[in-house]
């Protein structure tokens, strides 16, 4: 530089996703292409920069470090500071400093395979040829196998891996990809399968089941077009009729794709995405019984594109578990889980240090938000003045940890509702509060007294915030968005604890973060036979019948009506009201999975058009006997099933427009609740509101399902805090 500029120096910090990806050898590159002198490092702040030159130049270096940071970093913030010129020769990249209290550094979540890596991994010429376990600063393990912060080598489950002399060379070259990728690794010094890939292809293909470790856990894997092998899948599972997830390199000839859907599977995080099946899919019956929908997934792993290319065919990718337990992670155990499972095991010596479950998308919300998502931090948007966990509920389980302004969704546990389950929630939560350095001081939970996360959080001796479910449910939607101020909140799920002690579901709340209203609610009818009535639709049907004055057509019902004078909480859950339509229309009597009446219902309604079935919407009382009585009329009338599936689903939506209407005459209105995954539900309500001159918010970065309610729990609870504080 010429002599007669004058030298200013200042030191950058930046915070936010800035480990693991790339973000030193960037800063490096920045520096010299603005010609400064100075250093690099990451801390346990995140990264530390100083720099010396030019002002002009130092202006345009802070701008590049935020316009241009790696497709993996997320810069949160940029703070400047100057301090004292000395002199200096070039930039350097500097060890890491040590860990200090109070970690505020993100680990990145873990990345699929980026497009260097994937040409590699098929080039025969390339050292690392068909090797499982390449990747580089771009994609790889992150958030799995990272055990301390900062985020170096050491500091993963690739410690037992000494670098060869090659591959150090690229590790320390600031000019190479792999410039401190923490994982890299090639076939001379890194990590090896336990049975040779050709063997394991040979198993799929002949049909048999595999049990594959990926990054959050092990996976169950058989050939997607052989029915015999799905149908032995399903029957050790466990698992009678749920969906099963297919992995493809080819999804283009399984489903009809929007250009979304496309963006979605093919996006960094590659999650399991809900898409239109092709009626000529070449998939087993079982897969995917009687539904028109399929969840798939590309691979992801270098392992998982060798699994692909090799067995050329669609391949079933579930869990590593049997029903809803928490997913396998640990080799032994999983080997004892799954022993009578899995035909054989497609392992390897990188161990998991963290439980993570693949993510599931439908449409732009996500109905899991898990790997390629966790650890990166929710905003709050009002912000915790202590650190403090909230426990979550129980099915689709999740917990969060709120730290200031950020929420730390947990990746999904499963349904919490057994030893196991319960135990991977203590040892997830406790790995998670170590990796953010928290030290909770407050806990939220549930006010359902059965659920495990609500025992939890009463046995922490710790000050307690208590968040209605629903509530929850309203606030996660609200917080995502950033309001703070008062809304209505139409919330429709299964069954959760209401505050006079029944069981609530079917909402309409006036509220805002800290407090709600129950302004209109679905009006309750007997849950015959509590649980039992959750896995025997009939029941509803019956009670929703006889409510309507009309004739109770099941056979069971004299028998199962004696037992209401004993055991017949009563229910204003919509999802209950959906069951009672699905298992009237014949559609199921009895579900193997929660939800799946009511999903089978929106398939059996489709897009057909139909006019709104009338209900009677007075004094807060939404009466949802009317629609069920409404379609057992028009069945007995003959009209085809379709078309009153679809008018029930209009009815729905026209009844809760309605009761939004009456308690305000515009405004914001936020959609949550797990029946909000039905997406011709979802549309016409939505399109009902904005017509009636509402604004209307529904998720997009939080499962509308239980998977978001410890979000929920965390936003209400910050605020609680924060006005006592
Ligand atoms: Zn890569
Ligand atoms: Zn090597």
């Amino acid at each position: 530089m010429a002599p007669s500029v004058a030298l200013e120096r200042v030191r950058l910090r930046v915070r936010g996703v800035v480990q693991g990806v790339g973000f030193r050898p960037f800063v490096h590159r920045l520096a010299a292409r603005h010609e400064l002198t100075g250093f690099v490092l990451n801390d346990a702040e995140g990264v530390t920069i100083e720099a010396q030159g030019a002002a002009s130049s130092l202006r345009e270096f802070a701008a590049a470090i935020v316009a241009e940071a790696p497709a993996l970093a997320r810069v949160d913030e940029l703070v400047t500071s100057p301090c004292p010129v000395h002199p200096e020769a070039g930039f350097s990249i500097r060890a890491s400093g040590h860990a200090t209290a109070g970690r505020q550094t993100l680990i990145p979540p873990d990345a699929a395979t980026c497009d260097d890596c994937l040409r590699e991994l098929f080039d025969s010429g390339d050292r690392r040829y068909r090797y499982p376990f390449i990747n580089c600063t771009n994609c790889g393990p992150r958030f799995t196998i990272v055990t301390a912060v900062p985020y170096d080598r050491p500091s993963t489950t690739m410690a037992g891996f000494p670098l060869c002399a090659a591959c150090r060379r690229e590790y320390e070259d600031p000019a190479d990809r792999r410039f401190h990728a923490e994982p890299t690794a090639c076939p001379d010094c890194g990590p090896r399968l336990s049975l040779p890939l050709e063997q394991a292809a040979g198993l799929l293909h002949d049909g048999g089941i595999l049990a594959v470790k990926g990054l959050g856990g092990y996976h169950l894997a058989c050939d997607a077009t052989d029915e015999e092998a799905v149908a032995r899948l399903r029957a050790r599972k466990f698992r009678e009729e749920k969906p099963l997830a297919v992995m493809t390199a080819d999804p283009g000839s399984l489903a009809v794709l929007s250009s979304a859907e496309t963006a979605l599977l093919e996006g960094v995080a590659r999650p399991i995405v809900l898409v239109p099946r092709r009626d000529d899919a070449p998939l087993a019956r079982s897969v995917a019984p009687g539904s028109p929908w399929l969840g798939l997934l590309l691979p992801y792993t270098p392992l998982h594109h060798l699994l692909c290319h090799d067995v050329g065919r669609p391949l079933v990718m579930t869990s590593g578990n049997r029903s809803d337990e928490p997913i396998a992670i640990d080799d032994e155990d999983a080997r004892h889980r799954l022993a009578g499972i899995a035909d054989a095991f497609l392992s390897h010596d990188r161990p998991i240090h963290r439980r993570c479950e693949d993510s599931v998308v439908r449409a732009a919300f996500p109905l899991r938000r898990s790997r390629g998502h966790v650890p990166r931090a929710l905003r709050l948007p009002v912000a915790a003045p202590i650190a403090f966990v909230a426990a979550g509920a129980e099915l689709k389980s999740t917990f969060c940890v709120a730290r200031g302004t950020e929420a730390f969704l947990s990746p999904h546990l499963g349904d919490l509702d057994s030893e196991a389950a319960f135990r991977a929630f203590r040892t997830d939560l406790s790995l998670y509060l170590d990796m953010l350095g928290v030290e909770p001081a407050a806990v939220a939970c549930d006010l359902h007294p059965e659920y495990l996360a609500t025992k939890w959080a009463l046995e922490q001796e710790l000050p307690l915030v208590e968040v209605q479910h629903h509530h929850a449910h309203a606030a996660a939607c609200l917080a995502e968005h950033g309001e703070t101020g008062e809304a209505l909140a139409v919330v429709l799920d299964g069954t959760g604890f209401g505050t006079d002690g029944t069981l609530w579901g079917g909402e309409v709340f006036r509220c805002d973060l800290a407090a709600f209203e129950r302004v209109a609610h679905l009006e309750a009818v007997p849950l015959p036979g509590g649980e039992a009535a959750i896995r025997e639709p009939w029941r509803l049907a019956a009670s929703y019948l006889e409510r309507a004055g009309r004739p109770v057509p099941f056979e069971r019902w004299p028998l199962v009506r004696e037992s209401l004078k004993v055991n017949a909480p009563s229910t204003s859950g919509a999802g209950r009201l959906f069951d009672a339509a699905a298992a009237l229309l014949g559609v199921r009597e009895r579900v193997s999975y929660e939800g799946q009446a009511a999903i089978e219902l929106e398939h059996l309604a489709g897009a057909v058009p139909a006019p709104a079935y009338e209900c009677r919407v007075a004094g807060g009382v939404i009466f949802g006997a009317d629609l069920v009585g409404r379609a057992h009329d028009d069945l007995a009338a003959g009209r085809p099933r379709e078309e009153i599936a679809a008018a029930f689903h209009e009815g729905v939506a026209a009844a809760f427009a309605a009761a939004c209407s009456e308690a305000a005459g515009s405004g914001t209105v936020v959609l949550s609740g797990g029946c909000f995954q039905n997406l011709r539900l979802l549309g016409s309500l939505r399109e009902r509101l904005e017509t009636a001159g509402f604004r209307v918010l529904s998720h997009r970065l939080v499962p509308p399902n239980d998977g978001g309610v410890s979000y929920g729990q965390a936003a209400v609870a910050a605020t609680r805090l924060s006005q006592c504080a």
